[in-house]
């Protein structure tokens, strides 16, 4: 194990946690990463280690089955199991936001009824904001629900549903009539549960199939089309309609550390990567290391996987203190996945034409990177949050 990504302050579990997974993910996920997702098949055998791990459960409170850990361990196991394979952590993170969406604004019964099978991967979460037309302008969603007698009726298209096929929970945000003046007072979360796979998994809900994607293979990226899908009141989140907005931006602010850490598990191995082949690789006569442009190039890398932990760290340390962190977790999504770009560019140069061989790992890690920039708001949404923040707290 290399120096960077150390982080001080850890507990003896927290340390015994990232001991394990960083096992895990050298002996189970490394060795056959490539190799899947070049084929764009399902890491199942993968996801099942996982669920014995207790993975799918770090975060969701001990009373409900899970290990009640932190953001912080939360982040740091993202960034071992980004390390091997990004798409892996992929499987996690809608499973990760719908559960913390769930112990933060679920009715007890909500909590009840899905945590603590969530807390074992038998209820696997997705969750839903995007449709066709918008992305980062969550306030033109058109997916709409209308009330009926005994609940209510969805009708609309989403896309791009992470774990769109293998979840069976997915947390959706609905336009709603509140008569409210503010769209965003409009917007309602219903927790939507459907079968696994594709086709019609529940009375009006199509999952057509699975996005050919550039990378971030092996996972299901899907559409969801609902058509007059009926819901009862109770699977409204929190009970309430109308909150969902606020709710989903709440998740989205957690996802954003997680994506962070992804980005810096990519950047981490493209490093390793790329430090290993300058001191195997010659050129004139030497291991391409001693050439200075070489040197200085790792000496940048390192650098920036170690900035952009730091980030993601204090993030998520402030989110665990109980502290509003959308700056921060704005500032890290953005630091590390443009960093992350960078450090997978720059190995990826160091491999010279193998780099552009499938038979090497920085290829994969190459399109991995890209992904970054836009999943949880890319850079420049980021941009808007941090600099309207900072416009309120630096009023003239
Ligand atoms: C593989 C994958 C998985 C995904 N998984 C999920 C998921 O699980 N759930 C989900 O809900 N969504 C998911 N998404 C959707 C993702 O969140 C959106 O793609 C992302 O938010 C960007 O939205 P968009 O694609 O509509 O781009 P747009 O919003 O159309 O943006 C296009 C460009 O315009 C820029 N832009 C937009 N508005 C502004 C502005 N105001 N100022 C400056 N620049 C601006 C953007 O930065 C971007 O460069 C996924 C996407 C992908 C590719």
């Amino acid at each position: 194990m290399g120096r960077l990504v150390s982080t001080d302050g850890l507990t003896d579990i927290q340390q015994e946690i990232l001991k394990t997974v960083r096992q895990f993910v050298d002996k189970e996920i490394i060795p056959v990463a490539t190799e899947l997702e070049h084929k764009d098949e399902y890491p199942t055998e993968i996801v099942e280690g996982l669920k014995e791990l207790g993975i799918f459960g770090l975060m969701i409170p001990e009373e409900y089955g899970g290990l009640g850990e932190s953001l912080l361990t939360y982040a740091l196991v993202v960034e071992e199991i980004a390390r091997g394979w990004m798409s892996v952590s992929g499987v996690i993170n809608t499973h990760f936001i719908v559960a913390y969406m769930l112990k933060q604004h679920g009715t007890e019964e909500q909590k009840k009824r899905y945590l603590p099978k969530m807390a074992t991967g038998e209820v696997r979460g997705a969750f839903s904001m995007s449709e066709p037309s918008l992305g980062s302008d969550v306030s033109a969603i058109s997916t709409k629900a209308t009330r009926t007698d005994d609940g209510y009726e969805i009708t609309g298209q989403k896309m791009w549903l992470t774990n769109g096929g293998s979840s069976n929970l997915v947390a959706v945000l609905c336009k709603t009539d509140e008569g409210a003046d503010s769209v965003y007072k409009n917007m309602t979360t219903f927790l939507v549960e459907k079968e696994p796979g594709f086709g019609e998994t529940a009375q009006g809900v199509t999952v057509p199939g699975k996005i050919d994607k550039m990378g971030y293979k092996g996972i299901d990226t899907t559409e969801m089309i609902l058509e007059k899908h009926r819901i009862s009141a109770d699977q409204v989140l929190g009970g309430e309609p109308g909150k969902g907005f606020y709710q989903m931006m709440d998740g989205v602010e957690v996802g954003r550390v997680n994506v962070g850490a992804r980005a810096v598990g990519i950047a981490n191995r493209a490093f390793e990567l790329g430090i290993a082949y300058a001191q195997q690789r010659e050129t004139f006569g030497k291991p391409i290391a001693q050439h200075q442009a070489i040197l200085f190039r790792l000496a940048e890398m390192a650098t920036k996987v170690e900035a952009a932990h730091t980030m993601v760290v204090r993030a998520a340390r402030l989110k665990d203190a109980g502290e509003r962190m959308d700056v921060e977790a704005g500032m890290a999504k953005m630091l590390a996945s443009e960093y992350c770009n960078e450090v997978v560019e720059a190995s990826f140069r160091i491999h010279g034409g193998y780099g552009y061989s499938k038979e090497y790992e920085i290829e994969r890690l190459y399109r991995e990177a890209a992904f970054m920039l836009i999943g949880e708001g890319t850079s420049d949404i980021q941009k808007m949050i941090i600099g309207r923040n900072l416009l309120k707290q630096y009023k003239a």
